[in-house]
């Protein structure tokens, strides 16, 4: 079946602001609730559909790539960026989780648009939550120039939860027996509502398991959850660029009622370097050289990036700022890539002081040189060559 452009299912102008698109998608889901329509179906797809429309509409980031790209545009974005994004979607793409789902973002978008005042009204029960999954953690990891460049291992120290040790999740002390929950039934989930207009929540005595302990375990405080220390040893592969972003998948907080861990993801930040920079593959640094060097040309040795010895050949006749392309010494490899080369700029040094004798010597050498007193202008490009 074909999808309803999302501006028709909310029956707004393409240009609507936040405001119409809110009040908008308020008016349809007070009109085809399913708590107003029991067991009508084409009112739940209705509001299904307008429910979708609000939540790509009403996002700052999804609307501007529906606008240009439609439909197509959004798939794959569905477990996009930021913590609960994969439970998040998955509410939105199965209709009973909608509504069964743990928390997620069938209630956030009605705490969003209504202001969560729904408060009061009796408990009702209706549904156990699932699985859910645990929060992806982010470490921020600072690894010096070249480290970055050669690779190296870093230690990273970082704290996430665990299943507790003392219950293996459970959440009960040893010889502790579980009861349905008094607060939900069992249900895991509470509905709240002021008539007609209900949400469910996850219910708050049980947290959603539908079951309460009679001896919480001492460990976790019934929790079934232990905030634990790390340690890992990480490996930074050669040729890592700041940014770059390395997951680690199951490392981030564990899940609840048996849902799958998050990942733990380390951004790399690279420290600069006094005297090199790069792009890329490619390093770059500047040399000085004498004045008599660059005119005469000669072998210069540099200590590269690693400490190793790199000899340079400087051509007679070396314009300041000349650019010296030295292969293969810059970045190494990675699989498959090219090996970096490194860039010396040559910066040649006028004399301040001169002895007597090398005063002597240039001013023959002017002589012999006869240079122009009144030389033409040149482009400011071939400042450098
Ligand atoms: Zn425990
Ligand atoms: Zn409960």
């Amino acid at each position: 079946m074909a999808k309803r452009d999302y501006y028709e299912v909310l029956g707004v102008e393409k240009s609507a602001d936040q405001e119409a698109i809110k009040k908008a998608y308020r008016k349809l889901a007070v009109k085809y609730h399913p708590d107003r329509n029991p067991g009508d179906k084409e009112a739940e797809e209705k509001f299904k559909e307008a429910t979708e429309a609000y939540e790509i509409l009403s996002d700052e980031e999804k609307r501007p790539i529906y606008d240009q790209y439609g439909f197509a545009g959004l798939e794959g974005m569905g477990g996009g960026a930021g913590a609960g994004g994969a439970q998040y979607s998955h509410a939105f793409h199965d209709f009973s989780d909608l509504f069964g789902g743990a928390g997620g973002g069938f209630s956030d978008i009605f705490d969003s648009i209504f202001g969560g005042g729904f408060g009061g009204g009796g408990a009702r029960s209706s549904r156990r939550s699932g699985p859910a999954a645990g929060s992806s953690l982010r470490y921020d990891l600072h690894i010096q120039f070249k480290d970055a460049v050669y690779g190296t291992s870093a230690d990273i120290h970082f704290k996430h939860n665990e299943a507790c040790s003392a219950c293996k999740g459970t959440g009960g002390a040893a010889g502790s027996s579980k009861k349905t929950c008094p607060t939900c039934n069992g249900m895991g989930q509470v509905r709240q509502g002021n008539g007609f207009f209900s949400i469910q929540q996850t219910c708050p005595t049980c947290r959603g398991k539908g079951v309460t302990i009679d001896k919480p375990c001492p460990n976790c405080r019934g929790t079934g959850i232990e905030e634990k220390n790390k340690m890992m040893s990480l490996k930074i592969p050669a040729g890592t660029d700041n940014g770059r972003r390395i997951v680690i998948p199951g490392q981030g907080d564990a899940g609840e009622n048996g849902g799958p861990a998050g990942d733990l993801v380390v951004v790399v930040h690279v420290d600069s370097h006094p005297l090199f920079e790069r792009d890329g593959q490619d390093l770059y640094c500047a040399v000085p050289i004498s004045m008599s060097q660059a005119t005469l040309g000669c072998d210069i040795t540099i200590n590269s990036l690693d400490g190793k010895k790199v000899t340079i050949k400087i051509p007679s006749g070396t314009s300041n700022g000349k650019l010296l392309r030295i292969k293969g010494e810059g970045v190494p490899m990675g699989t498959g890539g090219r090996k970096g080369d490194l860039y010396v700029k040559l910066m040649v040094q006028i004399p301040q002081h001169l002895s007597g004798k090398q005063k002597d010597l240039l001013q023959e050498f002017m002589k012999l040189e006869n240079p122009s007193t009144n030389p033409d202008l040149m482009p400011l490009s071939k400042l450098e060559s």
